[in-house]
Parts: structure tokens; sequence; C-alpha cells
């Protein structure tokens, strides 16, 4: 098994270093755990939810490498990047990937609008009138983010849920067109299981979206997104069932940005 979301005190909002995720994911037996910090952005943008870009390159960056020689009799460690999709950023986000050498980066939907007129997802409250559109927009910006053909891996995909789960065939319509995006640009989704640490008590995405990922036959992966080292893999004893019902036992794992797939009985196929 691979847990490929995962971040560290470098963010602001998580506790531990690398070193401590990866001697959990030991702990725990997996095959591969991938370091997925949230990006650095210019203008100290959201600066307090992420590190520098300063930090990323005198600290986590190198950490990543440190742990990854360290221990790799023991484990593999991917070298990942949970990214943001946020129009008027695309080009300074397509460098910051290009410069650097990632086995597989993560697109994830944080905020809605556009560069200097966002909405973001967290610390805040919406109306009840504006969640519906909140819904559409959010998955607009899926759709978008697969379509820009910068990742390897959509993020928490129906993370909108969060304000409340909402359902009206326009939302239906919009999450059908994100569903097929995600398909043409042959990305794959996460089942993200930190949403069993919320209120939600769900995956991101859930059983409704995992169906109609099954249906597309779009490939998944796994990660838990913790934010301490302890949720390493977290909530990985009831994942099996998912993988093995939407993804018919398999998922995909990365290296140097080529996707792969295994089965739950690791027997590896190229794709
Ligand atoms: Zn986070
Ligand atoms: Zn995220």
């Amino acid at each position: 098994m691979v847990d490929y979301h995962t971040h560290t005190r470098l963010c602001k909002h998580g506790e531990g270093e690398v070193e401590e995720y990866v001697l959990k994911a030991i702990e725990r037996g997996l095959d591969e755990i991938g370091c997925s910090e949230h990006m650095p952005m210019p203008d100290e943008f959201d600066l307090r939810h992420r590190m520098s870009l300063e930090e990323y390159y005198s600290i986590y960056a190198p950490a990543v490498s440190g742990v990854a020689e360290r221990y790799k009799d023991r484990i593999t460690v991917r070298r990942g990047l949970e990214a943001e999709f946020l129009p008027g950023y695309e080009r300074w986000i397509e460098n910051f990937i290009k410069e650097n050498d990632f086995d597989y980066v993560i697109g994830s939907v944080h905020f809605l609008g556009t560069k200097g007129n966002v909405k973001p997802l967290f610390h805040v409250e919406y109306s009840e009138e504006a969640i519906e559109e909140l819904h559409v927009e959010y998955f607009e910006a899926i759709r978008q983010s697969a379509f820009c053909r910068q990742y390897d891996i959509i993020g928490h995909c129906d993370l909108i849920k969060k304000f409340g789960v909402r359902s009206s065939k326009r939302i239906e319509e919009a999450r059908w067109e994100a569903l097929k995006a995600i398909k043409e640009a042959d990305v794959c989704v996460e089942i993200n299981t930190s949403g069993w640490r919320k209120p939600e008590q769900d995956t991101y995405p859930g059983i409704d979206v995992l169906e109609l990922v099954h249906k597309l036959r779009i490939p998944l992966t796994l990660g838990s997104d913790a934010h301490k080292p302890e949720q390493v893999a977290m909530g990985y004893e009831r994942v099996g069932e998912l993988l093995d019902r939407f993804g018919s036992g398999r998922y995909s794992v990365f290296q140097k940005r080529q996707r792969s797939e295994l089965t739950l009985l690791k027997s590896t196929t190229a794709c």
C-alpha cells in the first residue's frame, strides 16, 4: 500500500518532520510514502498555510531527498507536491513544477475564483443560498484543473461537501463534466481518507462520486492527507474494500511522473 498525501509542520497547520512520517509509514508496513507538502506560492499568497519558496528549497526538498536515501532499504519515498489550481497563477505553478524533479503532483482546489479575487474553502462560512453555486463553481474548477494537464492526481475531488452535501441538476452536471475531464486528461483520483477524521465521516470522494469514477474507469490512488505523523495510512484498514469495489483492486503509483498500476496483491503492470 502507498500513502501519497502527507504534510509536515512546514505548512503551519501540520505537525512533525518528514522523517517522522516516513518512520510511521515503515511501522505501518507501507511500500511507499509520498511527501506532498502544500506548494509555496508567490506574492506571499496564503502564506499562513504553506511554506515559503525559501523554506521549500532550504528545508523541505533536502529533507525529502535525505530520508529517501536514508530509508531506501526499508521503504520507497516519493517526491510529491500538493499544488494549487488557481487561475492567474498557472504560469508560476507550471514553472515551479518544471523546476523540480517530482515523482507526482497532486492538483487541489482550495480556493475558488481567480488571482486577486479568491474565495477560500477553509476557515470561512458561506450563506445557505451561496452553497449550491459554490458546488457548481468547485466542480468547474476541478474540470479545469484536469484539463490544464499540470497534475497527475486530482486531490480530494469532492471537498466542497464539507459545506454540506447538496444535490441538484446543475451540481450533478458540473460534477459529471469534471469527472469526464479527469478521464479524458488521463489523470488519477485519490481516495483521500482524511474525511473519516472529520465531521463528514466520508472519504473524498465519497461513494456517490466513486461510483461515477468506477463507471468511467478513472484510475485511483491513495492518500491519508496526514497532517500529523500518526495519521499516516489512517483508515487504510477500510480502504481496501473501496479499492476493490471502485478500482477493481488496482491503484496507481508514480515514479518521475510515470504512472503504473499495482493490484492489492502487488503484481505490477505498466499502464
Ligand atoms: Zn493542509
Ligand atoms: Zn488539500
